[in-house]
């Protein structure tokens, strides 16, 4: 009979937060969960991404139904380390805390996940139907893995599906898209005591953003969950010199998106207004670099129900059940899943926590977790 005990809990997750898997070097984690899982006779799959990036799946159990556990193996950069009391990449325990990069998004989430796979295996436990977990890479920049994923089949004969991002007391069914476009506008360069002789690059994109700003903040389309969709203007670069008109202006921007209001309609937005500017003699290029569609379900699932259940047991907390303006890697996921799909984020760790210095995630929450994900699973597939 295996148990992982606390001190194996800790040492695995302190092994994985080690590994600087910052925005790449995700393998190493993958290689990591993949040695781990064949020590107990687990068999799991690289899933290559690009050159030098992999998710990695793993399955215990056989038929159906099947589970879809997910979550990623990057990080986010830990900035400036000397803003960190203690090195980001050594977990560290303190009051109750564990600190490091990725404790809380989401190493915690995904260590738990494996270690829960591997006493349902090793215990024989699972009586019934499949859990596949999948790792992704690439989550923090543009949802990659997940799509690779999708795009393999991987989600076909998924039939719930959780990602353990942290959200602690909250579980979170639905969530908006995000889209983020670059805006080229080319000029041509003058003198500024002679404007004329040039074009600046630098009006036609401001007016064009400030009409999109106004045209897609102001709109009146609501999701009943989600709220409105927001826009927000992120980066603008242009000119080097104050007496040069400048020939060239950038601009970056960052779309949360809605069912009813989604990612297409706001990219031919973007397109049909350029060209109305482009033909009054502006030069402006709108170029696409991420589009995650939103997530919406109706929340109402057995898997929700008892997941609130677990947490409100395990936890001690009063879990609340609502939409959120993050992305996960459900949208790539659940592409051509319905609004009856089970779907859920809920994991250890506070959403607020996710990307910031002195990351942490509570050690006792962490374990909790473990706990809620196994009862979740048994209750599944019993
Ligand atoms: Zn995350």
């Amino acid at each position: 009979m295996k148990q992982f005990t606390e001190e194996e809990k800790i040492k695995i997750l302190s092994d994985i937060i080690a590994i600087k898997s910052i925005n790449e070097n995700e393998i190493e984690v993958a290689n990591y969960l993949k040695n781990l899982f064949a020590e107990y006779g687990i068999e799991s799959k690289i899933v290559p991404v690009t050159d030098t990036r992999v998710n990695l799946v793993a399955e215990i159990g056989s038929g159906s139904p099947v589970i879809g556990v997910s979550g990623h193996m990057d990080v986010v950069s830990p900035g400036e380390k000397k803003e960190w009391t203690t090195d980001p990449f050594t977990l560290t325990e303190r009051d109750g805390k564990l600190y490091g990069r990725g404790t809380n998004d989401m190493k915690a989430g995904i260590v738990n996940l494996a270690l829960v796979m591997i006493e349902l295996k090793e215990n024989n436990e699972l009586k019934n139907g499949t859990v596949r977990f999948m790792a992704t890479t690439g989550e923090e920049v543009g949802g990659a893995g997940s799509k690779k994923l999708y795009e393999e089949g991987y989600m076909n004969d998924v039939e719930y599906l959780w990602v353990a991002e942290p959200s602690h007391d909250t579980i979170i069914y639905s969530h908006k898209g995000s889209l983020n476009l670059r805006l080229m506008s080319i000029g041509e360069a003058a003198h500024s005591s002679m404007p004329d002789q040039g074009y600046n690059a630098i009006n036609p994109l401001m007016e064009y953003l400030l009409e999109l700003d106004e045209k897609l903040n102001g709109d009146d389309r609501k999701n009943e969950v989600l709220g409105k969709l927001v826009m927000s203007t992120t980066i603008f670069n242009a000119g080097n010199q104050v007496n040069s008109v400048p020939e060239k202006a950038t601009a970056e921007i960052n779309v949360r998106t809605i069912p009813e209001f989604d990612n297409d309609e706001v990219i031919d937005l973007f397109n049909t207004t350029a060209s109305i500017y482009n033909k009054a003699g502006a030069n402006i290029d709108v170029e696409v670099t991420m589009s995650l569609p939103s997530v919406f379900t109706t929340g109402q699932s057995e898997m929700v129900e008892l997941a609130k259940e677990l947490g409100k047991k395990y936890l001690d907390l009063e879990i609340s059940v609502k939409g959120s303006p993050g992305v996960t890697d459900a949208s790539n996921l659940l592409l051509d899943k319905d609004g009856n799909f089970p779907f859920m984020m809920f994991g250890p760790g506070e959403t607020k926590m996710a990307h910031k210095t002195d990351e942490y995630v509570y050690k006792d929450y962490y374990f909790a977790f473990f706990d809620i994900y196994k009862q979740l699973i048994l209750g599944l597939l019993k």
